[in-house]
């Protein structure tokens, strides 16, 4: 491992889906919120990604009505273009 404070904005993009589930290392962990303190955007992007995985997981309980489907995609999208 390279330095364990050095995370990339890629690289916590590829580690935010473990955060949210809280299936990172300890070490993993550490670095990621580290770089969450001094990275403005990828805070946001993880504010972004656990609604997403709120949403996404309470609504797979069930089954998802087109409408809120399509706004769902909507809001993703709208995300993109803010990006
Ligand atoms: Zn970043």
């Amino acid at each position: 491992m390279a330095d364990p404070d050095e995370l990339s904005c890629q690289e916590l993009v590829e580690l935010v889906t473990g955060y949210v589930e809280g299936t990172l290392s300890l070490a993993d962990q550490a670095r990621f919120e580290s770089h969450l303190g001094v990275c403005a955007d990828c805070h946001q992007y993880l504010g972004q990604m656990r609604q997403t995985i709120l949403l996404v997981g309470a609504l797979a309980e069930q089954d998802i009505p087109n409408d809120a489907k399509e706004r769902l995609l909507y809001t993703f999208r709208s995300w993109k273009q803010h990006a």
